[in-house]
């Protein structure tokens, strides 16, 4: 589906957040130059042209907006590499979602990328000061989010279950809770490790169990407990 976004001049962007820049990095995850390997779902890639990253980071690193890496958003944070966040919307959406929930709102961008393809999105951030910069973007770009300050490791089980639960910060072990609140049928996708490494794993709940599968290293920052203003 083609998203609807108020693209104001701002978002259209001019030199190097461009959409020629922009296409250059969709045209990247495309060919696999990662090592995980290419994005081949079109509607991922049409979401990632489309959504101005630049005006989720701030004005000081616009200019690297489209390079695929992670970049500070402060408080410790960062905005995820667009290539993992291509990657988590594309394994989410083989299971044909309708509602996701994502546990570490920070920018607001990997939720814009996941209404952008079409989802219910819900999403909880701990950080308050994170959250009312990503509320005022999504906003701003005309995107139905619904968003929570909160610790996102109790999910956000009033709008459960869900179709696909995405989570994008790393924790030793998978959250049980957040497991218990993913509908038959669903899949979750979230980072696991420590510092000496993380994987990306796929969480898939059939009616006779669980099947889990490693989709690739990743490097995320922590999934921390409690709230901050
Ligand atoms: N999806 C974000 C990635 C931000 S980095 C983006 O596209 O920009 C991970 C975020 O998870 C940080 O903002 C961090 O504050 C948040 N986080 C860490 N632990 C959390 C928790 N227990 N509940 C909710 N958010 C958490």
């Amino acid at each position: 589906m083609t998203p609807r976004l108020r693209l104001s001049p701002e978002a259209v962007g001019s030199g190097m957040t461009s959409q020629r820049v922009r296409d250059r990095l969709v045209d990247r995850l495309r060919d696999g130059a990662h090592s995980g390997g290419g994005i081949g779902d079109e509607r991922v890639l049409n979401a990632v042209r489309v959504v101005p990253r630049h005006l989720f980071i701030d004005e000081a690193l616009a200019s690297r907006a489209y390079e695929d890496t992670a970049l500070p958003i402060g408080h410790g944070q960062t905005i995820s590499q667009p290539w993992v966040v291509a990657r988590m919307t594309e394994a989410v959406l083989q299971v044909a979602p309708k509602t996701v929930l994502e546990v570490g709102t920070g920018s607001g961008y990997q939720a814009a990328i996941l209404a952008a393809v079409g989802l219910e999105v819900f999403t909880v951030e701990r950080i308050g000061d994170l959250l009312r910069q990503a509320r005022k973007r999504l906003r701003q770009l005309g995107m139905n989010v619904r968003s929570k300050h909160d610790d996102g490791r109790i999910g956000w089980p009033e709008h459960g279950p869900y179709d696909a639960i995405v989570v994008t910060a790393a924790a030793p072990a998978l959250v049980e809770a957040l497991i218990g609140q993913l509908a038959v049928g669903g899949r979750l996708v979230a980072p696991v490790g420590g510092p000496g490494g993380q994987v990306l794993l796929q969480l898939t709940r059939q009616a006779d169990g669980i099947v889990q599968e490693e989709l690739a290293p990743v490097s995320f920052v922590p999934l921390l407990s409690g709230m901050l203003d």
